[in-house]
């Protein structure tokens, strides 16, 4: 097995096998939500197609001229497109880079690979330019497009790549993996936060940082402003070491859990302590469907807003959302 983490066995197999065959698209598009590792898979697997030992499991051999070039960072065949520093999009010049480097021949096995990541960081005029390569992708191109938010890449990009879904891992699958990880830690937060978030590789980032049971917390100030009453600002303040990104996912995921709860079932892959189902239960009682999906639609854009536009304050993003809960929590009890 040589897919980066266990629960990636599946889409390993099938894209190495492909590419033994001869048979690989000319892009894909990776997408699933964080923590599960996706990025990992694209490194992984471009590293495995420039190996010159060409591995049939697609393992890179580490010890070749193409690995050696890889381990240094610069294997002149593979380029990878991210944020830079400061920037909160992926910008023309950079798809600009990638449309050149991929003009030019390859320098060893005739391959050339583009990572784009975090592909749904692309703003318009990125995303257009990168059609150009999808449109006519020359003839040794695999572009790899990574994405936890794909609904925010345009259709045009969609319809041109061939999409792989990297699902929640079983719990049993999940639980293994991180125990082994913690080795001699105390497993018990980690478990905890893995029922309330799920992602494995989520969880272990979360146990490094200052709020390891955010889901927690942002569940018990939903629950606890349920009335309406409160100030936003105090709410909010109340998260100002979260970073925004970190906290609007959970946010939605929180009320995401309550609509679920309320349209009857959670899923099975969100197993939550006993605390927090209770007060998603009571939320999701006392609201209506709608309300909560009205509410779900407003997270969803104060997010799209945050990718996509550097001078907005993630503590006033925060706020606001405050603000909109309490008020459509007045609206929910008006007499
Ligand atoms: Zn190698």
């Amino acid at each position: 097995m040589s897919a980066p983490y266990p629960w990636l066995a599946a889409p390993w197999a099938e894209l190495v096998a492909r590419a033994a065959r001869d048979a690989l698209g000319h892009a894909y598009l990776l997408c699933g939500r964080e923590g599960l590792g996706k990025f990992a898979f694209a490194e992984h697997f471009a590293r495995g197609l420039l190996c010159e030992q060409r591995p049939a499991d697609g393992q890179a051999c580490g010890a070749c001229r193409g690995c050696l070039l890889n381990a240094s960072g610069n294997h002149p065949d593979l380029k990878l497109l991210t944020l830079e520093e400061e920037r909160k999009s992926i910008v023309i010049d950079q798809v600009r880079d990638l449309i050149e480097f991929f003009t030019l021949k390859a320098h060893y096995h005739g391959r050339k690979i583009g990572i784009v990541y975090p592909a749904d960081t692309m703003n318009n005029a990125s995303a257009n330019a990168l059609l150009k390569i999808l449109e006519e992708p020359p003839a040794s191109a695999l572009l790899l497009l990574v994405a936890s938010r794909p609904a925010l890449l345009p259709a045009t990009i969609h319809s041109r790549c061939q999409r792989i879904n990297f699902e929640l891992p079983a719990w049993d699958v999940r639980e293994r993996w991180l125990s082994a990880q913690l080795a001699t830690r105390d497993k018990a937060p980690a478990l905890e936060s893995l029922t309330l978030c799920g992602a494995p590789l989520e969880v272990l980032a979360q146990l490094d940082s200052a709020r390891p049971q955010l889901m927690n917390d942002v569940i018990a100030a939903l629950h606890q402003h349920l009335t309406g009453r409160g100030n936003p600002l105090e709410v909010a303040r109340g998260f100002a070491d979260v970073e925004v990104r970190r906290y609007l996912d959970t946010l939605e995921l929180s009320v995401q859990a309550a609509a679920q709860l309320r349209a009857g079932h959670l899923p099975p892959q969100l197993r939550l302590s006993a605390n927090s189902q209770r007060q998603l239960q009571e939320i999701s009682d006392k609201l209506h469907f709608d309300s909560l999906l009205s509410y779900l639609d407003q997270v969803g854009a104060s997010r799209a807003m945050v990718l996509r536009s550097s001078g907005v304050r993630g503590a006033e993003v925060i706020e606001n959302l405050w603000q909109s809960w309490m008020k459509s929590m007045q609206l929910e009890y008006a007499p």
